[in-house]
């Protein structure tokens, strides 16, 4: 079995998604996980913000325009007049949905609910259009087994337990559509595994069924050393481990959902980067091994970070401080990224500033403290063994010009992260990229 994701350009207009349909076209058995078209959740997003602001008028004017694009793209999609009205039903219906939240009271239950159906349109409409020619699809539920849990995390005992008995229902069936991103939470509500989570989706039914491969195509080449969006000249990576990859997605490359190679990473399974509009490229393929030998990989970086410094007269020599911190925390259910540490003093970096001023309440109790935000990680990936040398050197000469506020290396043998202001982050990437793979970009 391999589980194949079609992100939100891949499904994006009718003929992209006649592509997808191109591209799934063997005897394999696979689930196909689809996003939404490309441009509906941010909409949704958007109908949802102003619903909660009480701006009805507003709303039901986004809704329409979100309803003229489906009336377009449904009639571009099919070719036969049973695959229209089909395809005008499923729309009529979605939206008889979606406008019905035009007219009750909006909170944060009620959005999810909107947010979903960006998915639900979007395997509709593609199964409908497998029909209309002729190609035999089952369409799974994703909310009959994708769950989180009170800390919105997934159950992946639950979903491989479902999903195993609802396809075990279709024992001559080959090919599977199901929805990305959606999933039920613990009250049996409409839930989300928040922005870009249909990758997640497909790592996480990879995993459930401990799948040959798991693809995921999008609209790039691979996963690529830099960012595309920021740095002008970038080549894609051929090769990673899930490692590499896991601390890539996490510390912003934008290609992957932040957390998604874990359950991958966990049950060994491939994963495989591809590019819907020139399947015939390589990609990029995340396995245990990096077999390339190198030592930098790739750089990202992760904006909206805040950083805390706290400071202790008490920590010098002391023990049972850091655990006092830590457990602040924790007890917020506030991950640190980044940690550095003095003798008197200690730095930690958030990226989820939700509970900022409980935490900050609490640790004034033990410490003095200050906070920064509009700070960036830069993350430099590879394979840093102990006994390496010359690493270091390269990236600091690289960032000559910048000034860094932060420098975590040696944590794990992947990774080096630096903190910098957000004002150089464009500047900071840059000049990693001439730095660190001036080789490779003179072969670009
Ligand atoms: P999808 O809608 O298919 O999920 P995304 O927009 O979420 O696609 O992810 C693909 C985009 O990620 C690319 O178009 C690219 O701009 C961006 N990106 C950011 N960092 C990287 C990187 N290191 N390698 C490749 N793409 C990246
Ligand atoms: N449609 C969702 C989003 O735009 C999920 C996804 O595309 O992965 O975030
Ligand atoms: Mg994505």
């Amino acid at each position: 079995m391999k589980i194949l994701k079609f992100g939100g350009t891949s499904v994006g207009k009718p003929e992209r998604m006649h592509s997808v349909a191109e591209l799934i076209n063997d005897q394999d058995k696979k689930i196909v996980v689809l996003s939404a078209v490309t441009g509906t959740t941010n909409a949704l997003v958007e109908i949802g913000t102003l619903l909660a602001a009480s701006k009805s008028n507003e709303a039901s004017e986004a809704v329409e325009k979100l309803y003229a694009h489906y009336q377009e793209f449904i009639a571009k999609l099919y070719s036969t007049s049973h695959g229209l009205s089909a395809g005008k039903t499923i729309i009529e219906n979605e939206f008889d949905l979606i406008k019905s939240y035009l007219k009750k009271p909006c909170g944060v239950a009620e959005q999810k609910v909107l947010l979903a159906q960006g998915e639900l349109i979007s395997t509709q409409l593609f199964h409908q259009y497998l029909l209309e020619i002729g190609r035999e699809s089952v369409l799974l539920p994703a909310l009959r087994f994708m769950k989180i849990d009170e800390d919105n995390e997934p159950v992946l005992s639950f979903i491989e337990e479902k999903l195993s008995a609802l396809i075990n229902e279709y024992p001559t069936n080959k090919l599977f559509i199901t929805q990305g991103y959606i999933a039920t939470n613990p009250e049996g509500e409409i839930d989300n595994l928040k922005r870009g989570g249909s990758d997640y989706t497909a790592t996480l039914i990879g995993a459930a069924l401990r799948s040959d491969e798991i693809q995921i195509w999008t609209d790039i080449d691979g996963m690529h050393n830099n960012d595309p969006r920021i740095v002008r000249k970038t080549f894609p990576i051929r090769e990673m481990s899930f490692e590499e990859a896991a601390e890539l997605a996490y510390f912003g490359a934008k290609i992957l959902h932040p957390t998604c190679i874990v359950p991958a990473m966990e049950r060994g399974v491939p994963v495989r980067l591809l590019n819907t509009m020139q399947p015939q490229e390589k990609g990029t393929l995340i396995a245990a091994q990096n077999r390339s030998g190198r030592d930098i990989t790739a750089i990202a970086a992760k904006d909206d970070i805040t950083v805390i410094k706290i400071k202790s007269g008490r920590m010098l020599n002391a023990y049972g401080f850091l655990r006092r911190v830590f457990e602040v925390f924790e007890n917020f259910k506030t991950p640190i990224d980044v940690i550095t540490t003095s003798e008197v003093a200690l730095s930690v970096t958030i990226d989820d500033s939700s509970k900022l001023n409980e935490i900050l309440i609490e640790l004034e109790k033990i410490a003095s403290v200050e906070i920064e935000d509009k700070q960036s990680i830069v993350c430099i990936v590879g394979d840093f063994a102990a006994d390496k040398n010359g690493i270091v050197i390269k990236i600091f000469e690289a960032l000559r010009e910048i000034p860094v506020r932060m420098i975590s290396y040696g944590g794990s043998k992947n990774n080096t992260t630096i903190l910098i202001d957000t004002t150089n982050k464009n500047a900071a990437l840059n000049a990693l990229n001439e730095g660190l793979f001036k080789e490779e970009l003179a072969l670009v």
